[in-house]
C-alpha cells in the first residue's frame, strides 16, 4: 500500500493532487470533474475553517459513501445493549437507551455524514448503510435521532431510509442492493467496516473499503479518500488499482 506523508485534516485537494507520487501526478488533471466553487468547506476538511483558499479543481469522489453501523459509526453494538428502546437523544453525538445506558457516535461519524450530504463538493455523492446488526429496529429508531447540522435525521440523509440496508447475510448482498437502486458503480462506491471479513468480502466487488477498527475516525475518512483517490488514478492508467480485491489494515 502507499502511504503519503499528508496531514489531510489540512490539505485541500489541489494540495493531495500536488503530493501524489510523480508516476500518478500526470494523470492527476484527467481526473478534474468539477470547478471549485469558493466554497469555505473542503473535501477534506470536516471542520470547515481550516482554508477558505479557492482551488482550480477537485479530485474525483466517491458517488456512493457506505458505512457499517455497530462499531463503525457507533457504540456499543446493538447486540451489546442491555436495555434498548425508546432511545432518546442526549447530545448531538449519543443517545440514550431505555435504561439510560448511552449510544454514542464515534470519531467523525457525525461531521462524516454532515459533509457529505451537505458539502458543496459532495453534491454528486450519497450516504448509505450496509448493516448486520442484531437489532435493525434498534438501529432504524436510532438513524432517526441522530442528527446532522441541518437538522435532518440520518435516516432522512439516507434518503428517508432507502438507502439503509440493514439485515443478516454477507455485506456483498447488501452493496449490490445499493448498486440496483442508486445505479452508482462499486468503482465509485467507498465502504467503511470495522470487520476484516466484510471488508474482504465488499472489495472482491471492487469497491474501495476501509478497515475501521476505532470507527469513522478523521485518519479513517482521510485514508478512505486517498485510497479512492489512489485507486482512479491506477484505472484511468488501465490497472486495477489500490482497493481493488484486496483487503486493508489500518
Ligand atoms: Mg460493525
Amino acid at each position: 500500500m502507499l502511504t503519503y506523508p499528508l496531514s489531510l485534516c489540512t490539505t485541500r485537494c489541489s494540495d493531495l493532487i500536488a503530493a501524489l507520487p510523480t508516476f500518478c501526478t500526470f494523470a492527476a488533471s484527467s481526473l478534474i470533474h468539477q470547478q471549485h466553487k469558493n466554497s469555505a468547506r473542503s473535501v477534506l476538511d470536516l471542520h470547515g475553517s481550516i482554508s477558505n483558499t479557492p482551488t482550480k479543481a477537485v479530485m474525483a469522489l466517491p458517488r456512493l459513501v457506505v458505512f457499517d453501523l455497530d462499531a463503525c459509526c457507533w457504540f456499543p453494538e446493538m447486540y451489546m445493549v442491555r436495555q434498548g428502546p425508546p432511545f432518546a437523544k442526549t447530545s448531538d453525538d449519543a443517545c440514550a437507551a431505555s435504561d439510560g445506558e448511552a449510544v454514542k457516535l464515534l470519531g467523525c461519524t457525525r461531521k462524516v455524514w454532515e459533509t457529505i450530504s451537505n458539502g458543496d463538493e459532495w453534491q454528486d455523492c450519497r450516504v448509505a448503510v450496509a448493516s448486520r446488526c442484531d437489532e435493525p429496529e434498534w438501529a432504524r429508531q436510532l438513524l432517526k435521532l441522530f442528527t446532522i447540522d441541518d437538522g435532518r435525521s440520518f435516516w432522512q440523509a439516507l434518503d428517508d431510509g432507502r438507502l439503509a440496508e440493514i439485515y443478516k447475510g454477507n455485506k456483498k448482498t447488501h452493496l449490490k442492493a445499493l448498486k440496483e437502486k442508486t445505479g452508482v458503480a462499486f468503482e465509485d462506491m467507498l465502504f467503511f467496516d470495522d470487520d476484516q471479513e466484510n471488508i474482504r468480502h465488499v472489495s472482491e466487488l471492487g469497491v474501495v473499503s476501509v478497515l475501521t477498527p476505532e470507527g469513522v475516525t478523521q485518519d479513517a475518512w482521510e485514508q478512505g479518500l486517498r485510497r479512492f483517490m489512489e485507486a482512479r488514478l491506477y484505472q484511468r492508467r488501465g490497472g486495477p488499482g489500490p482497493g481493488y480485491g484486496k483487503t486493508y489494515a489500518k
